[in-house]
């Protein structure tokens, strides 16, 4: 059942839905097999389930669901970096160049330095403020795939993902971005020339901090084949119950992508007017570095800020100080959290950096906290 004429809302809860059934359920229950009875039948016949790591019908539900939003066909991972690892690894081999942001999620750049070098992978690595600059001066000769990540994690940047794709296509490059800090409803990769979109659905996707998981959707027939070859043989299968709950937690992901939205922007004006306060970054503020760029590419903004303090005792202060924004790692989810990224030893960023992710609470709330918390640092 095709959900594209429908809104946000409408999609989160219906995308990949089958016809109702009388006297079935709403939302499938999750299917718990590992073997599935064979019968007299080859496996497979008819398209029956006959074993779990390369197909089950909760995980088919989920699927079906995410793909609808991406617009795509999509394959779901035991987590975000099971699946960047499978865009990688199932198209690209010994000998190969890829590029990769120098700036992205610490766990990417880890796994290309560490990773994919052993594998004989020559990994390039461009900062995202520079990739389409790079791209468009020849960088991408001779690459077999570039990775994007925007807004970049942590700090925010955008980069024009026609543009690059336009110029990968252009010599035979393959485009695969990660596009979990704009969610599938804030952002379409394969509507803009990307032929892979990735995500850690561990973040807003799920949004609950409850749960791993991660996933590749591809228009492309050829290479979704090529990805599922390669989830069955390395097994990165997530399990009924991960799939189920990701399901279920995705149906509300308009509303909590739009309080988290509105909780960022009153948040973000609170950080402009403190003097304890620099380096703001939200894209969808006026006068932010990606502004213009977030607005043109992205559909709805979403609640992850980054910015500075003094040091790392003056972010120490300031969760003190606080009630309701918890320090802990991740974003996207329920509860506002402040993640010091400096003591993750992965980013170059100033010891008082600190990205922000703002949950559900309420707005008025989640300021009148912080502003409390931004006091004590006077
Ligand atoms: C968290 C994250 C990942 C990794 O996802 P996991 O589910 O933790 O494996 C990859 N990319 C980005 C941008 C992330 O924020």
């Amino acid at each position: 059942m095709s959900t594209a004429s429908w809104g946000d809302g409408t999609r989160s809860v219906r995308a990949g839905e089958q016809p109702a059934v009388p006297g079935a359920p709403l939302r499938p229950s999750p299917v718990f097999a590992a073997p599935f009875h064979l019968g007299d039948r080859p496996p497979r016949a008819d398209g029956a389930d006959a074993y779990a790591r390369t197909e089950q019908p909760t995980l088919r539900d989920f699927e079906a669901a995410v793909g609808e939003l991406d617009g795509g066909r999509c394959l779901s991972f035991a987590t975000g970096m099971a699946a960047l690892t499978a865009a990688v690894l199932a198209c690209a081999g010994s000998g190969d160049r890829v590029v990769l942001p120098s700036d992205g999620y610490y766990a990417t750049r880890l796994l290309g330095a560490e990773e994919l070098t052993r594998f004989g992978i020559d990994v390039v690595q461009v900062p995202t403020p520079e990739i389409e600059r790079f791209a468009a001066d020849g960088g991408l000769d001779g690459v077999r795939m570039v990775l994007l990540e925007t807004p970049s994690n942590p700090q925010l940047d955008v980069c024009d993902i026609a543009a690059v794709a336009a110029a990968a296509r252009a010599v035979g490059a393959l485009v695969a971005v990660d596009n979990t800090t704009a969610t599938p409803l804030g952002q379409r990769p394969l509507t803009l020339g990307a032929h892979l979109t990735v995500g850690s659905d561990t973040k807003a996707l799920t949004g609950h901090s409850d749960v791993l998981l991660g996933h590749v959707s591809t228009t492309d027939d050829e290479l979704h084949a090529r990805l599922k070859g390669f989830r069955d043989r390395t097994g990165a299968t997530p399990g009924p119950f991960e799939a189920w709950l990701g399901h279920r937690s995705m149906s509300t992901l308009d509303l909590r992508l739009a309080r988290q939205a509105a909780n960022a922007a009153a948040v973000a004006e609170l950080l402009a007017s403190s003097p304890a306060v620099t380096g703001l970054r939200w894209p969808w503020r006026a006068g932010d570095p990606s502004f213009a760029l977030a607005a043109r590419q992205m559909l709805r903004p979403n609640g992850v800020l980054s910015c500075e303090l003094a040091d790392e005792a003056a972010v120490s202060r300031l969760l003190g100080a606080s009630r309701l924004w918890a320090a802990a790692t991740s974003f996207g989810g329920v509860h506002s959290t402040i993640d010091r990224r400096a003591q993750w030893g992965g980013d170059a960023v100033a010891p008082g950096f600190v990205r922000l992710s703002c949950g559900i609470e309420d707005t008025a709330d989640l300021v009148a906290d912080l502003s409390v918390a931004l006091a004590a640092l006077d």
